[in-house]
């Protein structure tokens, strides 16, 4: 972060200088009291299960310089003191503050149901050929990770790329207020958050919040195979550029194929009547759409097709997705266990599919927040199994057992099929069969933590 004055960090946060002098400079702020450096500001967010008014202490031992506070707290002589209303709010009006000293910066945020982290990762990684670029780190993707990550831009910074999340409406169009995009990307749209927002056509919604913020000058990057996405280009204010397979996309994939041995993708898009191939050092056809949205970024700022090309080759892929491995017996595991909705594990599915191995088997958990779609969802996954040229079905978990139901309904034969009740049991199973060529693909939500089971593997 660049210096901010207490003066300035009131100003923004409607709040009051109770104690401190409003010329002392703030360097850092932090929300983690064990985070915090000589000299930072500490805002005391009341979390879902902490409040940070209890950490004031710690942040001070740390050397905390400033606070910023809802309510009275007791009296340190060095700690100057900034009063609000509402200290989450206040972080983000100080980000938001922040981010609007740096004129010139292009910010382009990402959101959609799957892929945004991958996407962000990849159009970071390509810009950063050209131009100094500041990306969201892992998942920080909300009201409180989006403006944290706000607060890291530096001067020099010429792109930010921002992941944006979100369970329910209102949120995107806060994060967007934020962080004030000029470019758009929304991946695609599917049935991830349906606890919260009731069906995919609320999910469509929700994500539109994003172009809703934009302006004519802005750029939409949308994905052009997703019927929600799609549909959004039509009353877009900014300019669409669209991506996909399907003829009529502005990137329009034409030829694709998977090496295996080297495990990469290899892909020849049209844009503007040119034909370009690009390579990509990861499986997966989904990955191809994350490519395309950043390749699209990178024509549109002018980057040459070298340039993004060396750019897609120094992707640092956040962990847990698509991460392949050998185990020490020759079997393949495919690590996907970041987290799974419908669309992901379809996607996931498709790898195990376009990759060459004698025997195929997914390893599932179920996937959650999908509230009265829950049963559904977990049948139709299922199904999906059941109409590709699986090996096994492994299931873990009592609502993943849906999946093998599903499996089961639409005549998968039933020696292929095992569910066990936890991880454990079905780590056992897998330690004492895998055998040499197998290729296997681990995946479930996020709170399944299926990664242990590569890690007991
Ligand atoms: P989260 O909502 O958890 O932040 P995310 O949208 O950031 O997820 P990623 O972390 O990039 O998504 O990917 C999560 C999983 O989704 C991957 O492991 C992969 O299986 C799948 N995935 C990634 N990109 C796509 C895509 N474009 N289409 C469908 N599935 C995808
Ligand atoms: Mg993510």
């Amino acid at each position: 972060m660049e210096c901010l004055t207490l003066a300035q960090i009131a100003e923004a946060a409607s709040g009051e200088i109770i104690k401190g002098k409003a010329e002392t400079k703030i360097k850092e702020i932090a929300i983690d009291s064990r985070e915090v450096k000589e000299g930072d500001l500490f805002i005391a967010i009341i979390g879902e299960n902490n409040d940070g008014h209890q950490f004031i202490e710690s942040a001070l031992q740390n050397g905390a310089k400033a606070v910023i506070v809802d309510r009275p707290i007791i009296d340190h002589e060095e700690l100057a003191v900034i009063k609000v209303a509402d200290t989450t709010k206040a972080l983000q009006d100080i980000a938001h503050y922040y981010r609007m000293q740096f004129k010139d910066l292009k910010v382009a945020a990402v959101t959609g149901s799957a892929g945004k982290t991958s996407t962000k990762d990849m159009t970071a990684a390509v810009l950063a050929q050209k131009y100094k670029t500041l990306k969201t780190l892992g998942n920080y993707n909300n009201q409180i990770g989006l403006p944290l990550t706000l607060l890291r831009l530096c001067s020099e910074d010429e792109f930010a790329v921002l992941e944006m999340g979100m369970s329910g409406f209102g949120e995107i169009k806060l994060l967007a207020e934020l962080a004030q995009p000029q470019i758009a990307i929304i991946t695609n749209v599917g049935p991830a958050h349906i606890e919260q927002l009731g069906s995919i056509e609320n999910v469509a919604l929700a994500k539109r919040e994003l172009l809703d913020a934009l302006d004519q000058s802005a750029v939409a990057i949308l994905n052009y195979d997703n019927k929600y996405t799609k549909k959004m280009a039509e009353n877009c204010r900014a300019r669409v550029i669209s991506f996909g397979f399907s003829a009529g996309a502005d990137l329009q994939v034409i030829e694709n194929k998977f090496n295996n041995n080297l495990n990469q993708l290899e892909f020849k898009l049209k844009w503007q009547g040119e034909k370009i191939k690009f390579y990509l050092n990861k499986a997966g056809k989904h990955n191809i759409y994350n490519a395309l949205a950043a390749i699209a970024v990178a024509f549109l700022n002018g980057m040459s097709v070298e340039s993004i090309q060396a750019g897609l080759n120094k992707i640092e892929f956040s962990d847990l997705r698509m991460d392949i491995k050998q185990l020490a017996n020759g079997a393949v595991v495919i690590n996907d266990s970041y987290n799974a909705n419908p669309i992901s594990v379809r996607a996931a599915v498709d790898v195990l599919l376009e990759m060459k191995a004698k025997r195929k088997i997914a390893v599932l958990a179920s996937m959650l927040e999908l509230g009265a779609m829950e049963k559904q969802a977990h049948l139709e996954i299922g199904e999906y199994i059941a109409e590709q040229d699986l090996d096994l079905l492994i299931t873990v978990g009592e609502i993943a057992e849906l999946i093998a139901e599903g499996a089961r309904k639409s005549a998968m034969a039933a020696d292929k099929i095992y569910s066990f009740a936890d991880k454990d049991s079905a780590l056992k199973y897998l330690k004492n069969n895998l055998k040499k060529d197998d290729l296997l693909l681990v995946k479930g939500s996020r709170s399944n933590q299926m990664e242990k089971i590569v890690a007991g593997l």
